[in-house]
């Protein structure tokens, strides 16, 4: 399906960011894999090589404009906007520089990305940019301001890059998961509260890596090449619970 598609997913090294540059591969993307923490990179690139597909490590901080221009000096076809931090915590205590970070990584981050992208997208004659925002980008819970604030924004630079960068055949869609489990959450889904989460999801069960793959991929590929500007929710009927 992406056979000879040069795709660059952020934040790589573990979670989604991990599972996406597998299922890139999967289909035959030539895979570039950007995180800060290169060793634990290495170790996913090694699991694709092993699997048959391609991957490289690069060293990546999306918030470091001379570190992104270094890495998108090379065209990319597909973009996985997928670096972010989801720190927690009460609007009232919330400090300026876990604010300043927040919105450094999930929302300036994905801008300096899609930018330099773009820019070689548009000689190339275009590409697909996939922003991973989240259902809080669209709908609001207890102690993630900064979060929910920086999703949602996240959420409208898709569309208002959308609408600009059309005209090159640049596609920019934003894939919105709800809460899906991967180990640095399991512990709190054991909880009572986080068993309480689960009740209020329709479905009734957390979203797994995989329920990603089918949304990833129509929007990565040419099965979504009249699709931009959209965003797509994956929660298992979480935006629509009962009031
Ligand atoms: P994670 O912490 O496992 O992955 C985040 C990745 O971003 C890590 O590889 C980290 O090294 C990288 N990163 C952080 N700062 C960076 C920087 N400055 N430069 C480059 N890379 C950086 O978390 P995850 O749960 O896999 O989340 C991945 C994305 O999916 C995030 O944007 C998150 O907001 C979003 N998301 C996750 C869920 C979920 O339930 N896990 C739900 C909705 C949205």
């Amino acid at each position: 399906m992406l056979k000879g598609r040069k795709a660059l997913v952020t934040g790589a090294s573990s979670g989604l960011g991990a599972h996406f540059a597998q299922v890139l591969a999967a289909q035959g993307a030539e895979v570039t894999l950007g995180a800060r923490r290169l060793a634990e990179l290495q170790e996913v690139c090694a699991q694709i090589t092993n699997d048959g597909g391609q991957a490289r490590a690069v060293r990546l901080d999306v918030t470091d404009a001379n570190s992104v221009a270094e890495v998108c000096a090379e065209p990319f076809d597909i973009v996985v906007n997928n670096a972010g931090i989801s720190a927690a915590g009460p609007a009232i205590g919330y400090s300026e520089a876990d604010w300043d970070r927040t919105m450094d990584i999930n929302l300036k981050g994905a801008f300096l990305v899609s930018q330099a992208a773009a820019q070689k997208m548009k000689d190339n004659g275009g590409g697909s940019i996939i922003n991973i925002a989240s259902i809080l980008g669209l709908r609001v819970a207890g102690a993630v301001a900064a979060y929910a604030t920086s999703k949602a924004a996240l959420v409208q630079l898709t569309k208002a890059t959308a609408l600009e960068w059309a005209r090159y055949g640049i596609r920019v869609n934003a894939l919105c998961p709800g809460y899906i489990e991967t180990p640095l959450n399991t512990d709190f889904f054991a909880t009572d509260a986080g068993q309480a989460l689960i009740k209020r999801i329709p479905q009734r069960r957390l979203g797994r890596l995989q329920d990603l793959d089918g949304p990833l991929l129509l929007l990565a590929s040419d099965a979504g090449a009249y699709m931009t500007g959209s965003e797509i929710a994956v929660d298992g009927g979480h935006l629509v619970s009962s009031l």
